[in-house]
């Protein structure tokens, strides 16, 4: 697992270990801590091997396929800051696209073409309609983020037309929040958060003033935007179901991660205030550059191909990323 010490990844690793796989994690720790990873074995009882290494260095993937019997990949490591990426392009177009690469060559040069890779609703832009099926239009994407992950998926779709055996899913994440039920792995933005969940808990917790809500003029119930928002343990053990997937299927398959339902900006305030019962004040500023009004997946094809559907609801994101929040108010110690 690549990245599997991040947000996503740390959750995957216990849902994985949880139905009896075996896993090795390599990252490199630039936007996570190994404490997760520490944490991921208190949860699970079972330890975590991992090495700290880049997915761009060839020579290190190579020792690592060398030295372990691996049957299949799935793929985190990357870089996810949208802002970020209108910044620094290089950084990022190295980051996922170079590093997807490289891992797909060391893969090819081993025998190992089991891949599951991370991408995300980004790559739909501003869907024309709604709810959002895999076979809708893709590539208006706004930034270079969201282009690395499109990039991504037709470079692993031409890999997979060139040689028969690649059985790769790219997995289309919506918006994914919440934490493990423990409360002891969860999200831990390194800066201000970007992300909405993150920075409500971060109000909730007193750790900022005030959420800016972008923009009150959208189309939408309220005026505010609407996501598909997605409890992390339920994309977690969509990864489950798509690796056991795979072992029956080649080619390359698209697959939306969503729960096929939307809330907007203030239903998930509402939400969130609710299940911590802390008051979450906000303002409305105009809208963020890039945003669109609405976005959310039809998740039919995941849960008749994969039988995977998503079980946890709004409650429970809210709950258990306040769970976090508290029992962790900044995140994993260094
Ligand atoms: P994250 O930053 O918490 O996890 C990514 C992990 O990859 C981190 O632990 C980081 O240290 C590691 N990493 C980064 N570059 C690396 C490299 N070159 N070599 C080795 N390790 C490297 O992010 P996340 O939220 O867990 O996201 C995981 C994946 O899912 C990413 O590819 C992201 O783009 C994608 N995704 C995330 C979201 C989201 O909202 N969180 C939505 C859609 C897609
Ligand atoms: N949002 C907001 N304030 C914030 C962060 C996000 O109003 O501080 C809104 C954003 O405009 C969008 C929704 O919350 O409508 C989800 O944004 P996020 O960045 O979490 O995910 P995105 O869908 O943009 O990837």
């Amino acid at each position: 697992m690549t990245g599997g010490a991040g947000y996503i990844g740390s959750h995957t690793c216990v849902a994985l270990l949880q139905a009896g796989y075996e896993i090795l994690v390599v990252d490199n720790l630039s936007n996570s801590k190994k404490e997760s990873l520490l944490r991921v074995e208190a949860i699970t009882g079972k330890k975590v091997p991992w090495v700290q290494a880049d997915v761009r260095n060839r020579g290190k993937m190579r020792e690592l396929f060398s030295a372990h019997p691996v049957e299949g990949v799935i793929h985190f490591a990357g870089l996810k800051a949208v802002g970020e990426s209108v910044e620094k392009p290089l950084r990022y177009y190295d980051a996922n696209v170079a590093g997807s690469m490289a891992l797909a060559e060391v893969m090819q040069e081993f025998g190992v073409r089991l891949l599951v890779f991370s991408s995300s609703a980004t790559v739909y832009g501003d869907p024309a309609m709604l709810p959002i099926r895999e076979d809708f239009p893709v590539g208006a994407t706004t930034n270079p983020y969201g282009r690395s992950k499109l990039m991504v998926e037709q470079i692993y779709t031409d890999l997979a037309v060139s040689d028969k055996a690649w059985q790769i899913a790219l997995l289309r994440y919506f918006n994914p929040v919440g934490a493990h039920g423990s409360g002891l792995i969860g999200e831990d933005p390194s800066d201000i958060p970007n992300n909405l969940m993150p920075y409500i808990s971060q109000v909730a917790v007193g750790r900022r003033e005030r959420l800016t809500v972008f923009g009150n003029d959208y189309p939408t119930v309220d005026g505010t935007g609407v996501r598909d928002y997605i409890h992390v343990m339920d994309l977690a053990e969509g990864h489950v179901k798509a690796l056991a997937w795979l072992q029956n299927h080649t080619g390359a398959h698209v697959f939306n991660l969503g729960t096929g339902r939307g809330y907007s900006v203030l239903e998930v305030v509402k939400a969130f205030e609710t299940a911590s019962g802390r008051p979450v004040p906000y303002r409305f500023s105009p809208r963020r550059a890039g945003d669109v009004a609405a976005v959310y997946a039809d998740a039919m094809k995941a849960e008749q191909e994969l039988k995977w559907k998503a079980s946890r609801g709004i409650e429970a994101m809210c709950r258990d990323a306040w769970n976090w929040q508290q029992q962790n108010p900044m995140g994993y110690p260094d």
